[in-house]
């Protein structure tokens, strides 16, 4: 492992898309049409990068796809936000990580995560029945109030709410992520202040029960004053070059980078 040497972090927006992706299967409306790159929707998922640290936030369905379009054969570490499969889905392709790093890859996650990753990849976490293509190796780390330090780059957890769910957001300098999620306590408000990004949950115009709508997120965000709000984990209902957004407020889209 190289020293750090540079503070500069690199944000990659790996997946802007909603819990379906877009296009939708079968789906013939004016964005699942659409040839434009931007109307191209994986689950979300984000890179954060430094000159010696790669790490991920989610292992989507689109995990596989995502580590190669981005050319990443090393994670340092997997924190996840909850459970919802459209944010854990890819979990069994670390394996593939694990063959090319031979180690076991650093997870950080919540005890609610944790338990439902249990259930649904209970494989990886038991006694295997035989010898084959191996399980994700992983080793967990349970996230509490407290910041953590990778390499330098330093996540802090944000305690929000998605409907009834708990659910994590990241704050990592002046940037913050927080995907999937309707209701931010006010507790947490001090954490989210000074942003120069913040890429927070903005599904679609329209109100949801768990998630927040464009006006929601951005009225959210405002709260906070960053300097560049960004709406993620959209659906198909706005295409990307038609929205209808105040100064300030854009849409992310896969492949969207910026420092922080
Ligand atoms: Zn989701
Ligand atoms: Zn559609
Ligand atoms: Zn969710």
């Amino acid at each position: 492992m190289l020293p750090n040497t540079s503070k500069q972090i690199k944000i990659t927006i790996l997946g802007s898309g909603t819990s379906s992706g877009v296009p939708l299967i079968g789906c013939k409306c004016a964005t699942c049409r659409s040839i434009d790159p931007h109307d191209k929707r994986l689950r979300a998922s984000l890179l954060i990068q430094s000159d010696n640290t790669n790490i991920i936030i989610d292992t989507t369905p689109d995990f596989r796809m995502q580590m190669l379009q981005n050319e990443i054969d090393y994670l340092d570490a997997i924190f996840f936000t909850h459970p919802h499969f459209d944010h854990i889905g890819g979990f069994d392709d670390i394996r593939a990580l694990n063959f090319a790093m031979h180690k076991e890859i650093q997870v950080y996650l919540n005890q609610y995560t944790l338990d439902k990753l249990h259930k649904s990849f209970y494989y990886a976490f038991e006694v295997p029945e035989q010898m084959g293509g191996g399980v994700p190796l992983c080793t967990h780390h349970l996230i509490t109030d407290d910041p953590i330090d990778i390499n330098g780059l330093v996540f802090t957890p944000i305690n929000m709410f998605h409907g009834r769910i708990p659910d994590l957001g990241y704050r990592i300098g002046n940037f913050a992520y927080l995907t999937d999620t309707n209701f931010i306590p006010e507790s947490e408000y001090p954490k989210l202040q000074n942003l120069d990004f913040l890429v927070i949950d903005g599904l679609r115009p329209r109100p949801h029960p768990t998630h927040f709508s464009f006006d929601e997120a951005i009225a959210q965000a405002k709260t906070f004053n960053p300097k560049r709000i960004i709406l993620t984990h959209l659906t198909h209902d706005v295409k990307h070059s038609e929205a209808d957004l105040p100064d300030g407020v854009e849409l992310a889209y896969d492949g969207m980078q910026f420092s922080v």
